[in-house]
């Protein structure tokens, strides 16, 4: 489960915190995949932890101190993930790598759902899984915004291992043949 968590500052919207990851925590043994659009993660990541978080996303652009950002969030014993906007280049990134467990690329503008897929995001997740490759590095590489059935098997072949769909499942009438659709596409693609 991706859990976009937005603070009306680092994106115009504002969506939910803490308390919410707390509930779903209680009902659901699924992992917690927080995505935090908020300014100066670092402030909260104690919070997210303790709420059930499995894994804490931040992004870049939104920290002062990344490095101590993702190391916060592996000292509360959680996996790291580390998230880059449209406008920003994939190679700034490269220094924090190895203390991610997860890469996040968007492939929308973030905060809003029901945006179009950007496929020229596509080369960055690309570059990210020659980088891992080449580097030996260990980490997921997600792609979150736009995604669904029509552009899966695109993400899968650029090298994207989690698919993050928002409004082309829970925008369905049957949500599960609507998430089923985006599996059975992005199995289309085998590497
Ligand atoms: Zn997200």
């Amino acid at each position: 489960m991706h859990l976009d968590v937005m603070d009306g500052i680092f994106v115009p919207n504002i969506s939910f915190g803490q308390p919410v990851v707390k509930s779903l925590r209680k009902a659901t043994d699924l992992v917690l995949d927080v995505h935090l659009m908020i300014t100066e993660p670092i402030r909260y990541i104690e919070d997210f932890a303790k709420a059930g978080s499995d894994i804490i996303t931040v992004h870049y652009e939104a920290c002062t101190d990344v490095e101590a950002t993702l190391l916060k969030i592996r000292a509360c014993g959680k996996k790291s993930g580390l998230s880059v906007k449209p406008k920003t280049d994939v190679h700034e990134i490269i220094p924090f790598l190895k203390l991610c467990d997860l890469v996040l690329v968007m492939t929308v503008e973030p905060g809003f759902g029901g945006q179009k897929f950007m496929a020229d995001m596509l080369p960055k997740v690309e570059f990210l899984k020659h980088y891992a490759e080449q580097e030996n590095l260990d980490f997921e590489i997600s792609v979150d915004g736009g995604v669904g059935s029509e552009n899966a098997a695109l993400c899968v072949l650029a090298g994207a291992n989690v698919l993050v769909a928002g409004s082309s499942v829970f925008g369905k009438e049957d949500i599960t043949k609507a998430a089923e659709d985006i599996l059975n596409a992005a199995k289309t693609y085998t590497r």
